[in-house]
């Protein structure tokens, strides 16, 4: 008896343990789809049922639920097309082409019954989100089936899912059906299609594909029947049996936030097996161009996986697909969807990318639309270290692109903070430049502010703790201070809720009694510490560092073999800082401020001093 009570003791330790970790527990909403569709390739329109078994995690009773109809955006008169005619750099793939969509050519979903565990519900339709009040609410904890019809359309290919895209690709099915809104602490997040991506809720997707047999499929899953099926998938030595004019392919994707496919009656389907990790699937058209091109990239897509399942942390699934379509490159769960008809490098580049996104979106969900940075800003931070070694380029400085692309932004004038709205920017530039480069030197300059072994085990953390979940970026800071104990705050909010800039400088060297003083100056707004390094008439090198005071801890000296002083803390209120160097002027040949150029200075003019 007194053991059970010890137990009980210790388990209420735990539990408080766990509360005083977080300000708010974590939950996460989860939606169990099963699909069946029957696809008409003649007029591209389908029949669609869904059953969605919906459990409310939340501490919420919610009264209503959204959907996304993201088919809807391609429709003249959408918000789609209606931003894409007022920004001022449109999408070249998007421009007014919505708005000269005919009736057989746009894009819908259209909800013919709704009901919420068998009795009808009311919605309506508001562009491309379903506004549904629920006839009883869901309280904390309950679980509910909502049972759907739609009709879809296919639209045309205008941006990311369509038919017959420019490379002939017959259906590129991404964001083809109606999918429930996640709700998550900050409500919900039933944000129109206007030309950024998607945050879902996660869970598992048991989707059936009716259609004519000679078309061959890719996309999330694992496919249920690949003996019925054929088309490569079928067991070595298997005889395939294909009845009827059309195929039942059954998908089972578990564990995801979203189900992609796409289809062509001339894919070519090659599999190859990762050594200690997923099937990888190619499917891409069987034209004589790019042969070569897309059998080349099958091994360079082996290492690829390595390299990130050995960089971020084991890719959690048995199989990947790579396949022909869309509109240049586009992550979905356990499959990417890009254009095919490249160069090699670019048909690698773009594979590179968009695998990348298996991790940083679809295992490590973030709300593209509020953090778009995380998104595609780590994705294109660790695709251009994979892209450096797969490709053999050795470049010391592979980032550099990166970094040009934020200092550009920088000195752009039209720069918004990263925290800025995905949809919300004044520029389709902006929003490029502030998600890809700004994103991808955050990581990078993390590197800087709390050494590179520790942005490696930040990485493997951050995936370790967040996979399969929503990670915001306090997430990650949070994680980042741990391993370092340096804290973060400072650099987390100045460097994505503000345009701040980082300008250091040596603003003078002044000699006296055989003693130098070099003064620095903080230029820019925003603080960091700085790495400085002396050189010496007789060719020695040594290095001053000097952490700015919130940071309460330093960086180990990230270049051992070299000599360097921890000087006292720069406070960031004080502009200038002088350090004392017991030799005269003349013993001095140059003066630079971080000699690795991971530090974004925007003005690097300032940076060195030389005699
Ligand atoms: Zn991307």
């Amino acid at each position: 008896m007194m053991m059970h009570k010890k137990i009980v003791l210790v388990f209420s330790f735990v539990t408080l343990g766990l509360i005083a970790q977080n300000n708010t527990s974590y939950w996460q909403q989860k939606v169990d789809y099963t699909m069946s569709v029957d696809m008409n390739v003649e007029n591209f329109q389908y029949d669609g049922s869904q059953e969605l078994i919906y459990t409310n995690n939340s501490p919420d009773t919610l009264n209503r639920v959204f959907y996304h109809l993201y088919f809807n955006a391609f429709q003249p008169g959408s918000e789609m097309d209606v931003r894409s005619r007022n920004i001022p750099d449109p999408d070249p793939r998007v421009q007014d082409r919505i708005s000269k969509l005919t009736p057989s050519e746009i894009g819908y979903i259209k909800v013919s019954s709704l009901e919420q565990n068998g009795s009808a519900v009311k919605y309506n339709v508001e562009g491309t989100v379903l506004e549904v009040t629920l006839g009883k609410a869901i309280v904390p904890g309950e679980k509910v089936t909502f049972s759907m019809k739609f009709q879809g359309q296919v639209p045309k290919q205008i941006r990311r899912s369509g038919r017959n895209n420019k490379e002939g690709v017959a259906l590129s099915m991404t964001q083809w059906y109606p999918k429930i809104a996640e709700y998550d602490f900050e409500g919900w997040h039933a944000d129109p299609y206007i030309a950024r991506e998607f945050h879902g809720v996660w869970g598992d997707f048991d989707v059936t594909i009716h259609i004519d047999k000679t078309y061959v499929l890719g996309g999330s899953g694992y496919l249920q029947n690949p003996d019925e099926i054929g088309h490569g998938y079928e067991t070595p030595g298997t005889k395939v049996k294909a009845k009827g004019k059309k195929l039942s392919w059954h998908f089972k994707a578990p564990n995801v936030h979203d189900f992609t496919w796409a289809a062509d009656p001339e894919y070519v389907h090659d599999k190859v097996q990762v050594p200690n990790g997923p099937v990888l699937h190619f499917l891409y058209k069987n034209k004589k161009e790019i042969l070569d091109n897309w059998k080349d990239l099958q091994p360079k897509s082996v290492e690829l996986m390595q390299y990130f399942s050995d960089k971020i942390g084991k890719y959690p699934y048995d199989q990947y697909s790579i396949i022909q379509g869309g509109d240049g490159g586009m992550e979905y769960a356990m499959c990417t969807l890009i254009t095919g008809e490249r160069k090699f490098g670019s048909l690698v580049g773009v594979t590179a990318h968009e695998m990348a996104h298996a991790w940083f979106q679809h295992i490590l969900a973030t709300n593209e639309a509020k953090h778009e940075w995380m998104d595609e800003g780590f994705t294109s931070y660790i695709s251009t270290l994979a892209m450096n070694e797969v490709m053999k380029q050795n470049n010391p400085n592979s980032l550099k692109g990166m970094y040009q692309g934020y200092m550009q932004l920088a000195n752009s004038g039209i720069e918004q903070p990263q925290t800025t709205q995905a949809d919300r920017y004044g520029h389709n530039s902006a929003y490029g430049a502030s998600a890809y480069a700004k994103g991808a030197v955050f990581l990078s300059q993390l590197g800087y502010i709390i050494g590179e072994d520790n942005l490696a085990k930040t990485i493997k953390r951050y995936y370790n703790e967040w996979k399969f979940k929503h990670p915001t970026p306090n997430d990650i800071k949070r994680i980042a201070e741990k391993i370092s104990g340096i804290q973060l705050d400072w650099y987390l909010t100045d460097w994505t809720q503000t345009t701040n800039i980082i300008d250091y400088g040596v603003k003078e060297v002044v000699e006296n009694n055989n003693e130098t003083t070099i003064t620095l100056e903080r230029v820019g707004q925003m603080p960091m510490p700085v790495d400085l390094y002396v050189e010496y008439n007789d060719g020695t090198i040594e290095s001053f560092y000097m952490p700015i005071r919130m940071m309460r801890g330093e960086k180990e000296n990230p270049i051992p073999a070299m000599q360097r002083t921890v000087l006292s803390d720069w406070p960031w209120t004080h502009p200038t800082y002088d350090i004392k160097i017991s030799k005269p002027k003349a013993d001095i040949k140059s003066i630079k401020i971080d000699i690795t150029r991971t530090l974004a200075d925007a003005n690097p003019n300032n940076n060195s001093f030389s005699q």
